[in-house]
């Protein structure tokens, strides 16, 4: 589904991200971890062209999406991102805040945005805050919301900065609880997390990030149970 190819990204003289190399096969849930600052926040927003590489390409079902000439709309819409702070407008209730790209963007009508809306609601448990104002619910609630509101537009890819690392713990496992749900429909994802028992249990591939680079990456029990790299294993073991 997505290929990225020896990609480089300066933000001015700084090389932040550094011929990096990564594919990501359809359903496939992808965690990216690694020491603060090392590029994971910047690698998902040059995805969906938040930011603008230098060189490099990267590809959805094998075209371009780098490069002049690119729908940026479309891909925003095909690619949804969902950041570590609230990303809901205050000034519009839950359902407002999920309605309105899919009826401005796509067309939708007003009903049916809001029947979807609504079944998205009803399973994540959140269908009686619809028409709550964001600052009137818990963190937690409103990250679920705006996943909610990326789902709206059925992206074909997911990416997840840091959605939990603004919650409180308590409120961590239900905001995880729906991107496993998501990863056990079949959402392909690309994460970036501090949760290293979450990446764990959700991802199908561990990347672990080191100065720009994939420095290690493979299935989450040879990343945690044996890393290979002395960096992979230096990091592992700072978090103990
Ligand atoms: P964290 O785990 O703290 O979220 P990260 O892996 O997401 O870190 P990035 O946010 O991608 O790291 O940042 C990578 C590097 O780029 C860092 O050195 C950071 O200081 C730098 N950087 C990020 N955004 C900008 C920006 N807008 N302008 C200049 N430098 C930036
Ligand atoms: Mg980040």
């Amino acid at each position: 589904l997505l290929e990225i190819n020896n990609i480089t990204k300066y933000y001015g003289e700084l090389e932040v991200i550094s011929n990096l190399t990564l594919q990501v096969e359809e359903h496939e849930v992808v965690c990216l971890i690694g020491p603060s600052g090392c590029g994971k926040s910047t690698l998902l927003r040059c995805i969906n062209r938040l930011e603008e590489i230098a060189s490099g390409e990267i590809l959805i079902h094998g075209d371009r999406i780098t490069g002049p000439g690119v729908d940026l709309d479309r891909l925003r819409r095909d690619i949804g991102i969902v950041f570590q702070g609230y990303n809901l407008f205050p000034h519009m209730t839950v359902l407002e805040n999920t309605v309105l790209a899919p009826t401005k963007v796509l067309g939708m009508s007003r009903r049916e945005a809001e029947d979807k809306a609504m079944a998205f609601l009803e399973r994540i448990g959140l269908a009686h805050k619809a028409n709550e104002y964001p600052d009137r619910m818990s963190g937690g609630q409103q990250q679920r919301v705006a996943i909610v509101r990326a789902l709206m537009m059925d992206p074909m890819l997911l990416l997840l900065d840091e959605i939990t690392s603004a919650l409180d713990p308590e409120l961590v496992s239900e905001v995880l609880d729906i991107v496993r749900d998501l990863a056990a429909g079949g959402m392909t994802m690309i994460l970036a997390t501090h949760e290293m028992g979450f990446a764990r249990e959700v991802a199908d591939r561990i990347c672990f990030l080191q100065g720009g680079k994939i420095y290690e990456q493979g299935p989450p029990a040879e990343i945690f149970g044996n890393p290979q790299g002395e960096r992979t294993q230096a990091f592992l073991r700072s978090l103990k």
